[in-house]
Order: structure tokens, then C-alpha cells, then sequence
């Protein structure tokens, strides 16, 4: 079987999901490039979290042909197919319906910035596409037009699109979306939360990502 480094961090990653309680039942999946070859390692389709198997993830060419997978693959490849396809810099992409996160995009509403952890993490607000059917290219089309500089975006009535420079950053962006999502919901209910200047929002994640961590 090929690529089976690349299928144990895909299977790693989306045990995560749960983990972190962004999905329930089959919902929710990550893909992942491999630099390598350039083909995408995505989760099968309609298959539970707990019966998941790094065998079972499908490996897929640019254009959607399966190179290797004996399950059909998920039914939002061809979206993160077109979003690989557009954006180079991406290696890694998750989509979940993570409640607090898509109670916002239920309202068609982006996240603004209200706390420090948004705006080292997002650099701005998390913004909100508009409404697009599964199946097909256009949530893909969707996300590439509205995410910009950000790692995130909602998609209007249904959920959260992630994208990084692998799937461990993507995993990492749909988890903090989904905290971030939660914290403004409650601050939300305890009145109206205070917006950071976007000076500040600007500062706070250049040093985030130039200077934060070892
Ligand atoms: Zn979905």
C-alpha cells in the first residue's frame, strides 16, 4: 500500500475531531497533499470515527482519479480537490460542522475579533461565505473567494472549512475556530463584547507568528 506515512497522520488527525468535539457521527472530514507526489489523501465516505482505518483513506490525483482506495471517497472531495488545485501554499484541509462555529454560520454571520487568542490565531474576523449544495466544486469555489489571508471561513447554513500549510495546521485552525466560536457565543449572551482595533489585531498576530512559541 503507498503512501502509508501519509495515511497513519491522516488517520492520527481524524481521530482529533472527535476528540475535540467538532464531529459527530460521520460527519466532519481532513485531507492532506503529500509534497512527494502531489496526490491527495482523503477520509472514505459515510464511515464512523471508531471503525476508521489508516487503509481506508483514498488516494486521489488533482483531477479526482483514484490512484489507490477500495471506498468511494468523501462526498466534499471534489471541493477540497479545487481548493488544492487553487492554492498551492495549502497541504492540509478539514471541514467540520462544529457547533458553536456553525451556529454563526446558521445566522450567515462572520466571527469578529473580540479576543487576543482570534487575533494572534486569525489575524482578523473568521468571514462568512454564502450558501452553496454539496457535491460538487462550488464549496470549494466558496472558500477560495472568501478565506483570503485567513485559515478559516464559515459557510453559510452548513459549517467550517480549514486550511493550512499541512493537515496538522488545518486540524489545529478548525479547533481553534471552534473555541474561539464559543467563547464570543457566551460573551455574546453576557452582553456586547468589546472589538479589538484592527492596529492591534495587526500587531498582536504579526508577533503570534514571527516571534511566538520555541
Ligand atoms: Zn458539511
Amino acid at each position: 500500500m503507498m503512501l502509508e506515512k501519509q495515511r497513519q497522520e491522516l488517520y492520527r488527525l481524524h481521530l482529533e475531531l472527535p476528540r475535540s468535539g467538532l464531529v459527530t457521527w460521520t460527519g466532519g472530514n481532513v485531507s492532506l497533499r503529500d509534497p512527494g507526489t502531489g496526490y491527495v489523501l482523503i477520509k472514505p465516505s459515510g464511515v464512523r470515527y471508531e471503525a476508521l482505518q489508516p487503509e481506508h483513506m483514498v488516494v486521489l490525483d488533482l483531477q479526482g482519479k483514484v490512484i489507490e482506495g477500495g471506498l468511494s471517497p468523501s462526498s466534499d472531495t471534489a471541493s477540497h480537490l479545487y481548493i488544492y488545485r487553487q492554492r498551492e501554499d495549502v497541504a492540509g484541509i478539514v471541514h467540520t460542522h462544529s457547533p458553536y462555529a456553525t451556529a454563526f454560520a446558521a445566522l450567515g454571520k462572520p466571527i469578529p475579533v473580540f479576543l487576543t487568542a482570534q487575533a494572534d490565531e486569525f489575524g482578523g474576523p473568521i468571514p462568512c461565505a454564502g450558501f452553496a449544495l454539496i457535491g460538487g466544486e462550488q464549496i470549494g469555489k466558496l472558500v477560495v473567494e472568501t478565506i483570503g489571508e485567513s485559515p478559516a471561513v464559515l459557510l453559510k447554513n452548513h459549517g467550517v472549512f480549514t486550511i493550512g500549510k499541512d493537515a496538522t495546521a488545518a486540524v489545529k485552525a478548525a479547533v481553534m475556530v471552534e473555541d474561539a466560536a464559543r467563547t464570543v457565543f457566551y460573551a455574546m449572551r453576557l452582553g456586547r463584547p468589546i472589538s479589538i482595533p484592527n492596529d492591534m489585531v495587526e500587531r498582536l498576530h504579526k508577533r503570534y507568528t514571527e516571534k511566538y512559541g520555541q
